[in-house]
């Protein structure tokens, strides 16, 4: 199969074992690298794990109307979601310029991409660089909105 855009090239695939912490970190550190960030200068990436074990990978992307800024996070699931992937094991996200005197706060997914990952990775762990304890979405987001109670999972 071909890989696709955003799809970090390690990793096994078929049902491999969750890849190590810092290993997805690490990977998450690569792909905020690529971040297009000129006006907050705060470089974001994330990668989400599927299931399957493959890993896609995702920056901060900003525009000059700020409003339309994509986070790192919505990123990389869209281009998960876009490789066909719908069940995810974790989510490493780091902020390369958060400020180190700041707690998780400082360095943690807005409100938005914790309702994104709330609906389209609730079973999965998050980590976040430089918070030493994993999350679940429902931690980040514990009234998260729910339109189709069939599908809520927690
Ligand atoms: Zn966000």
């Amino acid at each position: 199969m071909e890989e696709g855009a955003g799809q970090v090239s390690h990793g096994s695939p078929h049902n491999g074992p969750i890849p190590d912490r810092e290993i997805l970190l690490a990977a998450a550190r690569a792909a905020a690298l690529a971040a297009y960030a000129p006006y907050s200068k705060f470089r974001v990436g994330a990668v989400v794990v599927c299931e399957d074990g493959r890993q896609f990978a995702g920056c901060n992307v900003e525009n000059a109307s700020y409003g339309l800024c994509l986070c790192a996070e919505r990123n990389a699931l869209s281009t998960a979601i876009a490789a066909g992937a719908r069940r995810f094991t974790a989510v490493a996200v780091t902020c390369l310029d958060a400020d180190p005197t700041l707690g998780p706060e400082g360095r943690s997914p807005c409100g938005a991409c914790r309702q994104w990952l709330l609906e389209l990775a609730p079973d999965a762990t998050v980590h976040l660089d430089g918070v030493a304890r994993p999350y679940t979405p429902r931690e980040l987001l514990p009234l998260g909105f729910v339109l189709d109670r069939a599908n809520q999972t927690a």
